[in-house]
C-alpha cells in the first residue's frame, strides 16, 4: 500500500523509482531494477522528505522519488520511458512502476487546490492531497477506458489508429468512458464513433491499469452485429477484418490489448476445430 510515513535512513535498502521529467531511471546495465541502498542517491538527496512508499518487490520496499524536472547525469543510469520498461519485465514490476509514476504525476498536478487556489498538501493517512484552507481534496486520478476485441466469425477488428502509424501497429477498439455513461454504453458509442459498426454479445475479460497517463483499461470481448467499417479518419486511420493466420504488427501480451487479442485466437481455433 501507499505510504508516506516512512524512514530513510542512509542504510535503507530499496528498490527506487526515480522519476526525471517523464523519465524513469534505471541502471545501464543488467536489469530495470534500480536496487540500491539511499546512500548511494546522493542526487536525490534533496528530495527525501518526498520520498513514497508504492508497495513492494522481491520482498524490498518500492520507494518513489520525483525529481521534477531536474535532470540526473550519472554514469552507471539511464533515463527511459514507462513505455520501453513495459516490453522488457515482469507484470508485476510494470505494474509497480506504473502506480509510481502515477503517483508522481499526482503529486506534480496538485499543488495547488482547484477550489481555492491555496497550496496543497499530502495529508498522511492516504494517498491524497488536501488543500488546508478549504478542505477540498483530491485523489490519484483514474481514467476509466473501455478496450474490446470484436470477433467477426474466424476474423477479428484490428485498426490503426494515429498513434500507431509510426510504429505500423495494428490493435483493436479502445476509449474513454464519459460521464454518466456505463461501460457496456461506452464501448458500443466508441466502437460505433470509431469504425462504424455495430457490436453484440458484450463479454467483460478482465482489467489493466495503465500508467499513460492514469486510465484504468477495462476489456470486453464481442461479437460484429452490423454495418460496413469506416474509420472517423481523426483517432483512427485504417481498419479491417484480419484472418488470425495473417496478422498485422500487434500490441505485446503484456498489454491488455495483447491478451485480448489472444483470447479472440484463441476462441475462433477452437469453435474451428
Ligand atoms: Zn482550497
Amino acid at each position: 500500500m501507499i505510504e508516506q510515513n516512512i524512514t530513510i535512513s542512509h542504510e535503507t535498502l530499496a528498490i527506487w523509482f526515480v522519476f526525471s521529467g517523464d523519465k524513469m531511471l534505471i541502471p545501464k546495465e543488467n536489469s530495470h531494477l534500480l536496487k540500491c541502498r539511499w546512500q548511494n542517491l546522493a542526487f536525490a538527496h534533496a528530495y527525501k522528505q518526498q520520498i513514497v512508499k508504492i508497495g513492494s518487490y522481491k520482498e524490498l520496499p518500492c520507494l518513489l522519488v520525483d525529481m521534477g524536472n531536474e535532470t540526473i547525469d550519472e554514469e552507471d543510469l539511464a533515463l527511459v520511458g514507462l513505455r520501453s520498461v513495459l516490453n522488457e519485465c515482469s507484470d508485476t514490476f510494470f505494474g509497480i512502476a506504473a502506480r509510481s509514476w502515477q503517483v508522481a504525476l499526482f503529486i506534480r498536478t496538485h499543488r495547488f487546490c482547484g477550489q481555492c487556489g491555496s497550496k496543497m498538501q499530502q495529508v498522511d493517512w492516504e494517498m491524497a492531497m488536501q488543500c488546508m484552507r478549504c478542505s477540498h481534496r483530491c485523489y490519484p486520478r483514474i481514467s476509466p477506458c473501455i478496450i474490446v476485441a470484436i470477433r467477426n466469425k474466424d476474423k477479428i477488428l484490428l485498426a490503426q489508429g494515429k498513434s500507431q502509424q509510426s510504429r505500423n501497429m495494428y490493435s483493436i477498439i479502445a476509449g474513454f468512458v464519459e460521464s454518466g455513461e456505463t461501460l457496456e454504453q461506452a464501448v458500443h458509442r466508441e466502437v460505433f464513433e470509431e469504425v462504424g459498426i455495430k457490436v453484440k454479445n458484450l463479454k467483460y475479460f478482465a482489467s489493466q491499469p495503465w500508467p499513460f497517463p492514469h486510465a484504468l483499461m477495462m476489456g470486453y470481448l464481442a461479437d460484429f452485429d452490423s454495418c460496413d467499417i469506416q474509420v472517423d479518419g481523426k483517432e483512427i486511420l485504417r481498419a479491417g477484418w484480419f484472418d488470425i493466420s495473417e496478422l498485422p504488427n500487434i500490441p505485446p501480451k503484456l498489454s491488455i490489448a495483447g491478451q485480448l487479442i489472444e483470447q479472440t485466437i484463441t476462441e475462433i481455433q477452437q469453435s474451428s476445430c
